[in-house]
């Protein structure tokens, strides 16, 4: 990895790597080059809000799953419940294990007729990347969940391990944690400019005017990742959406209940003692996201009579607490937008997660890693996730977004 040289003027000194946005994905990117073999040099992590208070990482709905219809996003979920599950070993910090209440509790994916046959060939794909997903009957769903109103459900895939939720906020802090013990230098600052000399990035300018020099820029700045990159003439499809999450009580027990994906894609699934549930808005009332205002008309109107009818315990239930988060949402194919950012051979950008991305953490921090690093990926190859597809027209074909 190659510096870059001294510059003059008001100045801090220079990183091999300097990561803009230090919430789930910058910390993962920093600890996966932090942590990698090949790697010496110094890494900064700049945040500019170290509360993570409006951060998608902290307001997200913390789940994991295998059921995707793409060989990456599934190759990328099957790395990530890998190192959810050994966390506690791999990021602990001297005796310090880190705990973030992996739950396998499965995703349900409940599919109508006209649904029968992507789930059918999704799972098979699944199953062939080694996901551990049954294809269930109604029959089937109807005795393992004997609680669910199945009339018009043809088929469900169920993730009998490597899905489930944790605690989101819990695996960016462990990540966090264990980059700094491993020399990390963290940073609050807001990032006002990436800098650039041709086709390479010199490093940032920092909102207070101070120059970070580096060999090496990546941005993983959520909702704000567009507006760095835009003065850099690299236009990325990515629009902050507001998304709401609702939690709720219900008298009855309802025993194993999953992460539940109605056909209307209303998500529920339970949240300690609570139930936590969700749904896109109606597509003419999903403009940019301005608030983080909680839109209780969509959990009256849209999920809660859904909800109510698929699952009939639900009809009696005591709204508790709800909040808004933004997605960083890739209006071009709804997948992350991952890696090299030409021009620039040294402008790596991770962004466009769409609602998946959280669990895409460890699995896109390592390739960061070695694109930084090594120059190439080396164990898991992100290139279909590349921005080349953009420029290129080429959408990536994911039917499994929720
Ligand atoms: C309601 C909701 C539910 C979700 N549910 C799931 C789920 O179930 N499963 C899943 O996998 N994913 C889920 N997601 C998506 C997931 O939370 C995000 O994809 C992921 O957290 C994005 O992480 P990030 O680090 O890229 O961005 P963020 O978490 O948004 O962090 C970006 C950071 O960059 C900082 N920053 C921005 N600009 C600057 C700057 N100029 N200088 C310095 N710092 C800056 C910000 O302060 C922030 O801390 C959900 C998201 C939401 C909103």
């Amino acid at each position: 990895m190659v510096m870059a040289g001294s510059a003059g003027g008001r100045s801090a000194p220079g990183y091999d790597v300097v990561i803009v946005g230090g919430a789930v994905h910058g910390a993962s990117a920093a600890y996966h080059i932090a942590a990698h073999p090949g790697f010496s040099g110094r890494v900064l992590l700049v945040e500019k809000d170290p509360t993570f208070a409006f951060a998608a990482s902290a307001l997200s709905a913390a789940s994991i799953r295998q059921q995707f219809s793409d060989p990456t996003n599934i190759a990328i979920s099957l790395y990530g419940i890998d190192f959810l599950r050994s966390l506690g070993e791999t990021l602990a910090v001297g005796d310090d294990r880190p705990s973030i209440s992996l739950v396998e509790g499965g995703y349900l994916f409940l599919a109508t007729e006209a649904g029968l046959p992507v789930i059918t060939e999704n799972h098979a794909l699944q199953a062939s990347l080694g996901a551990d997903i049954a294809l269930f009957s109604p029959d089937e769903i109807g005795e393992r969940f004997p609680y669910l109103e199945l009339d018009d459900i043809a088929a469900a895939g169920f993730g009998a391990t490597g899905e489930g939720w944790f605690d989101g906020y819990g695996l960016m802090q462990a990540l966090r944690k264990k980059a700094k013990a491993l020399g990390v230098e963290t940073l609050s600052a807001e990032v006002a400019e990436i800098r650039r000399d041709k086709d390479r990035a010199t490093g940032v300018r920092l909102a207070d005017g101070t120059m970070i020099e580096a060999g090496c820029v990546i941005v993983a700045a959520g909702t704000g990742t567009r507006d760095l990159l835009a003065p850099l003439g690299i236009p990325l499809p990515v629009a902050a959406k507001k998304r709401c999450i609702f939690t709720f009580s219900c008298r009855d027990r309802l025993p194993g209940f999953p992460m539940l994906i109605d056909p209307s894609g209303v998500y529920c699934r339970p949240e300690g003692e609570l139930f936590l549930t969700g749904t896109a808005p109606p597509e003419d009332a999903d403009g940019d996201a301005a608030d983080f205002e909680v839109d209780w008309d969509l959990f009256e109107e849209v999920i809660w009579p859904v909800l109510a009818t698929r699952v009939p315990a639900f009809e009696a239930i005591r709204p508790a607490r709800a909040w808004a988060g933004h997605y960083d949402m890739n209006l071009f194919d709804h997948n992350a937008i991952i890696g090299r950012l030409p021009p620039y051979g040294n402008l790596l950008v991770a962004n466009g997660f769409s609602g998946h991305g959280l669990q895409q953490a460890p699995a896109i921090g390592r390739g960061l890693a070695e694109l930084a690093v090594d120059g190439n990926y080396r164990s898991l190859d992100l290139s279909p996730l590349g921005y080349e597809r953009i420029l290129e027209g080429r959408p990536m074909i994911e039917k499994n977004i929720v």
